[in-house]
């Protein structure tokens, strides 16, 4: 059976029946007909194979840029096969800017809208103009508006009706060349003068610095998404903790970090069997090596379970767990 370590970036020790790659549109259909029960994968960098797949695993190695110019922007048609960071630091070189502040993110371009990837407080959609995919019930193309994407924090269409039904081929990008920098957020802010590459080069040492690099210590980021509530509950909690962190979000809701709360139940380098939640990022569960998917699912609801009683907030998984028949929630 192939084997799904070098395939996903917390690298458990998975297998799944089988294993075969795509590069463009027709052969992913024909894949998919193929293999009726599959699971479509990027660079598994916000998937974590919990146990052997029993389904085919399907690559997306679907390339290409092409680039045009108008008078206000730069329009990129990006293969979603290509690396998300890699696509940043060419637009960065060419000079097409904006999407500094989302560079090191890992995974591929494809999947890039699903979750709607964001940082520094930016987030993809922002520049997404088009996404384009195949239908995989009629085999048909469709493209669809940024409007109808519905992007949000950390979702999209694509998480929501469209899940499962779609394989995004394509994104088409457009950076107006009258794009205003964004360091309003965090470390960036410190910037004295800066320039699409300070802030490229900033984004990337504070992430070096904070976030485990999964070549080197298996993870899948930030495991749980931060919770969004309303002002009311918000309200009510402050006054139990004065000190807890939030980002008001409009729309009468609040951000509070997930890693904060994860760290006041303090489990910050706790360890369940070799998943460690990391010492310096508390919203990082590392591979220390050995992992199991029994271990991840318990420090994951471990850690839930601990949020929960003592702040009353749910913690919602920001990646996806895969079991045997598909996707696992917790
Ligand atoms: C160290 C680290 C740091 C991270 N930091 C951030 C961060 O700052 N911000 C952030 O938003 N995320 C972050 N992530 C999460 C991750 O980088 C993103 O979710 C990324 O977009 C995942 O891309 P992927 O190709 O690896 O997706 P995969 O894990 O391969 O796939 C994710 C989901 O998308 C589906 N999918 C993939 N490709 C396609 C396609 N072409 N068509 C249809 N469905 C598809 C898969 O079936 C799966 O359900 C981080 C991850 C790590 C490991």
């Amino acid at each position: 059976m192939p084997v799904l370590r070098n395939h996903h970036t917390f690298s458990l020790n998975a297998h799944c029946q089988e294993l075969e790659v795509f590069q463009d549109a027709s052969s992913a259909v024909s894949l998919c007909d193929r293999y009726p029960h599959h699971y479509l994968l990027g660079e598994g960098s916000n998937t974590v194979f919990i146990e052997d797949y029993s389904g085919a695993v399907l690559l997306n190695h679907i390339k290409g840029l092409e680039v045009s110019e108008s008078h206000a922007a730069f329009h990129l048609r990006v293969g979603a096969g290509e690396n998300w960071h890699r696509l940043v630091t060419t637009a960065l070189e060419q000079g097409w800017h904006g999407m500094e502040n989302l560079a090191l993110i890992p995974g591929s371009v494809g999947a890039s809208p699903i979750q709607n990837i964001g940082a520094y407080g930016l987030e993809v959609g922002t520049f997404i103009e088009t996404v384009e995919m195949v239908d995989r019930a009629s085999g048909n193309v469709v493209i669809l508006s940024h409007d109808e994407c519905c992007f949000g924090y950390r979702d999209s269409v694509f998480k929501q009706e469209l899940l499962g039904k779609v394989i995004i081929t394509h994104v088409n990008f457009v950076l107006p060349k009258n794009y205003q920098l964004n360091t309003s957020y965090g470390e960036l802010s410190t910037l004295s003068d800066p320039t699409p590459h300070t802030i490229f080069e900033k984004v990337i040492s504070v992430r070096s610095s904070k976030l485990p690099n999964p070549d080197k210590l298996g993870n899948a980021g930030s495991f749980f998404k931060n919770p969004v509530i309303d002002v009311a509950r918000f309200n009510t909690l402050k006054e139990e903790n004065p000190e807890i962190p939030f980002y008001n979000i409009g729309g009468n809701q609040v951000k509070i970090p997930a890693a904060w709360l994860i760290d006041q139940c303090e489990f910050k380098g706790k360890q369940t069997g070799d998943v460690r939640c990391h010492p310096t990022q508390p919203l990082v569960l590392t591979n220390l090596g050995n992992a199991t998917g029994k271990d991840v699912i318990k420090m994951a609801q471990d850690i839930m379970a601990a949020v929960e009683s003592r702040f009353g907030v749910p913690l919602e998984p920001e990646v996806r767990l895969l079991g045997k028949e598909g996707l696992v929630t917790l």
